[in-house]
């Protein structure tokens, strides 16, 4: 029996296979050929059935987004047609003798350090549409598709490291639990997981994951230990510890039905996380009080084409219909940083979180952006529908996004399509500029609701994606991301809108106390959190002061 450790992600236990998914790189090694025109053949079907493809991404684009943006596929169809590349892979090829995705690698490698060292930032973006151009020419030289985690029976799924868009693209219903080698507590697989209900662990350390394929393990995700072929000993103990969990699952039912009510009588709205449908059925069995965020971009990852209108709208109506009237916020589309969307054909940028992301690719793309909005209002009829704006820094950003959302309604007008006139449209608070501005912007939006992992994260210049950084997430006191949120509320409330949580750390206990004394109105929580957040709110007493957490008293 092997037992390798790591961080637990979410609790449970789950037994199988592992299954070792190797990520999505193109191996490119040197062969000499003899038949240079056969590699030739080769090298030439491949770019024929690269450019077609390119031109079907760019009608579809142009679709969905409009000119300006599908550009970049027609970018990407000239360097494969430009004649100094061409020349440059087919010399590789004829006078080297190279076979053809090895010639094309070396030509990207040479172009992309001309490219890279010009200075220019246009032109080192171009370097990172060669890099993604050449991959592509290689994957259809190597006769690869895109990768796609292909599940046949349900498994434990390891990997080094996963994206939310390689999470996206499988049959979750087939994973039993997420094990990786990479990866960070608050990154979006990791959300993903707990969101779903799969046992996970990150950070697991052992090198050669890859070789433990096949065999047979056990993941305790409360413990973040993981059992290769366990002995009785283990089985017996781990049992034991899914007795006792369960138990502690079933008296936690006791709270369904019942109000998130403090001990003096303070009502706390309690709310779920969704990524979509899936986990909708978790958030209603939990009993959750509505959504408090539905993270919209999750219907967009993982996919080659974006989803339409109508699909959005039947998405949307669908988790409105199921809540039965109950608040549903829902954000609009909040890509890029480790959210990479495919179809959106996005630069690669030296800082991601820090670039175009969240409302500003929305801005950037307002098409795009305006076919999610109607989707939204069109599907504000069917129950209590909230909009809420990510990552917004300026007062300018959500007046363009209101603009917008009017243009989408005048657009529904002209048709004769019922939306919600008066639908509230919210904002979260997850930079230190809306931390620092929210006097200004509670004035201009309906409710707010607290994003802690990316305020966290730019609060503290702490890379949420960092593995590394790990150890700072878990020992620090989150004071300074307290006394934010501390302005937050008296914000929100001096101006009478209402001011929710909807980062991970809503679902830490320890801090509950604190949050309702600040002024928290609503937490929404992973759905497997919601019951046991109830049944903390309704331990806490707020008229006692002498509990009031106070920094001066701390500091005298
Ligand atoms: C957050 O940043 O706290 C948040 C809820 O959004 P996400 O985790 O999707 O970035
Ligand atoms: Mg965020």
């Amino acid at each position: 029996m092997l037992i390798l450790s790591g961080k637990p992600v979410f609790g449970g236990i789950a037994r199988g296979k592992l299954f070792y998914f190797q990520q999505d790189e193109n191996e490119v090694t040197k062969r000499l050929i003899k038949d240079t025109e056969l590699e030739l053949k080769r090298y030439e079907y491949a770019k024929d059935s690269a450019i077609a493809e390119l031109e079907e991404l760019y009608t579809t684009a142009l679709d969905k987004v409009g000119e300006n943006e599908a550009s970049i596929f027609i970018i990407h169809k000239m360097l494969i047609e430009d004649n100094a590349f061409h020349t440059s892979v087919t010399e590789r090829i004829v006078d080297d003798h190279f076979c053809a995705d090895y010639a094309v690698a070396q030509t990207a490698r040479d172009l992309t350090r001309t490219f890279s060292s010009l200075g220019s930032s246009y032109i080192k973006e171009r370097a990172a549409d060669l890099k993604d151009v050449c991959d592509r020419l290689i994957r259809h030289i190597q006769n690869k598709n895109e990768k796609r985690i292909e599940l046949q029976e349900k498994v434990i799924l390891c990997a080094d490291e996963l994206m939310p868009s390689e999470t996206m693209q499988m049959d979750l219903s087939k994973v039993l639990a997420i094990v990786t080698r990479y990866g960070s507590s608050n990154s979006h697989t990791a959300i993903l997981a707990r969101t779903m209900n799969i046992p996970a662990i990150i950070g697991i350390g052992a090198e050669k994951l890859s070789m433990l394929r096949d065999m047979e393990a056990i993941v305790d995700g409360y413990n973040g230990e993981v059992y290769i072929e366990p002995d009785e000993n283990a089985l017996r103990r781990l049992s034991q510890l899914e007795e006792a969990e369960a138990k502690k699952r079933e008296m936690l039912k006791r709270f369904k039905g019942r109000k998130n009510i403090t001990l003096d009588g303070t009502e706390i709205q309690v709310f779920a996380n969704i990524a979509g449908l899936n986990d909708l059925n978790y958030a209603i069995e939990n009993d959750a009080g509505g959504i408090g965020l539905f993270r919209s971009e999750f219907l967009y990852l993982g996919r080659n084409q974006m989803p339409d209108e109508d699909e959005q709208f039947y998405n949307y109506r669908q988790v409105l219909e199921r809540m039965g009237g109950k608040k549903v916020i829902i954000r609009t589309m909040d890509a890029g940083a480790d959210k990479n969307i495919k179809s959106f054909g996005l630069a690669k940028e030296e800082n991601p979180a820090l670039g175009v992301r969240s409302i500003r690719l929305c801005l950037l793309r307002p098409e795009m952006f305006k076919t999610q909005l109607r989707a939204l209002l069109r599907a504000s009829v069917y129950g209590d529908l909230a909009i809420m704006l990510p990552l917004i820094t300026a007062s300018e950003e959500i007046h363009r996004a209101k603009r917008l959302i009017e243009e989408a309604k005048e657009q529904l007008r002209a048709k004769g399509v019922q939306y919600n006139e008066n639908i509230e449209i919210g904002i979260m608070v997850e930079t230190p500029a809306a931390v620092l501005m929210s006097d200004d912007f509670a004035g201009e939006v309906d409710f707010f609701s607290i994003g802690t992992n990316d305020l966290e994260q730019y609060i503290m210049a702490l890379d949420r994606q960092n593995l590394t950084l790990e150890s700072y997430f878990e020992n620090r006191s989150h004071e300074p991301l307290l006394r934010a949120m501390r302005i937050v509320c008296d914000n929100a409330h001096k101006h009478g809108i209402p001011v929710g949580i909807c980062g991970e750390l809503g679902a830490d206990l320890t801090l509950t106390e604190e949050f309702l004394k600040m002024g928290i109105d609503e937490i929404s929580v992973t759905p497997s959190q919601v019951l046991p957040l109830r049944q903390r709110i309704r331990t806490i007493r707020l008229e006692d002061r002498k509990q009031l957490f106070d920094p001066a008293a701390v500091k005298a």
